[in-house]
């Protein structure tokens, strides 16, 4: 069973102080936003850490490529909320990036597309995460603002075991 807050919590902690050890002057505002009622669910954490994580470290990527061609007023922001419903916990990552132009946002899900320069990215974080959100029985939906940043949000079962 796994604490989807705790998870989430962690990965977004880690993934700044990785960024910042690599370079001191990145600043960016985490936010979180957990729904206290979550509590254990019966997932792999593994698996759904994997996908928290990929979309945690795109969303760095574009906060801190954006910050490097526009220093004046731009505070990156990566937030992370979760949210108990009846039949559903939803993950949400966002990021106050530029968006994901349409053209492009067609073709994110499928396996090797990336438009990081060769090194910096495979093009299989997003696909991957999208089978195994799928494998779980979710979904995993983007929600998207040119110039104004995008927000993935991983819809699973509510399949919560303990209080
Ligand atoms: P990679 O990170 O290796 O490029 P992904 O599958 O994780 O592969 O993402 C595929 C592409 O989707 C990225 O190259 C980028 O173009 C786009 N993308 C993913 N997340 C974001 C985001 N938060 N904001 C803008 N574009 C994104
Ligand atoms: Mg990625």
């Amino acid at each position: 069973a796994t604490n989807i807050n705790a998870l989430a919590d962690e990965y977004l902690r880690l993934s700044y102080h990785g960024l910042r050890a690599k370079d001191k002057s990145f600043n960016a505002k985490l936010e979180t936003d957990f729904d206290k009622s979550l509590g254990s669910v019966n997932i792999v954490a593994q698996d759904i850490g994997r996908v928290i994580l990929n979309l945690i470290t795109n969303a760095f990527y574009v906060v801190k490529k954006k910050k490097e061609q526009q220093k004046e007023g731009y505070e990156p922001t990566v937030s992370v909320y979760t949210k108990k419903k009846k039949d559903t916990i939803t993950i949400s990552v966002k990021d106050n990036g530029n968006g994901i132009p349409l053209a492009i946002k067609e073709k994110i899900f499928q396996p090797f597309f990336t438009t990081k320069p060769s090194g910096e990215g495979t093009g299989l974080g997003l696909s991957l995460s999208y089978d195994i959100v799928k494998a779980h029985g979710g979904e995993l939906k983007v929600e998207t603002h040119e110039g104004m940043g995008t927000e993935f949000t991983i819809i699973l079962p509510n399949t919560e075991i303990t209080k």
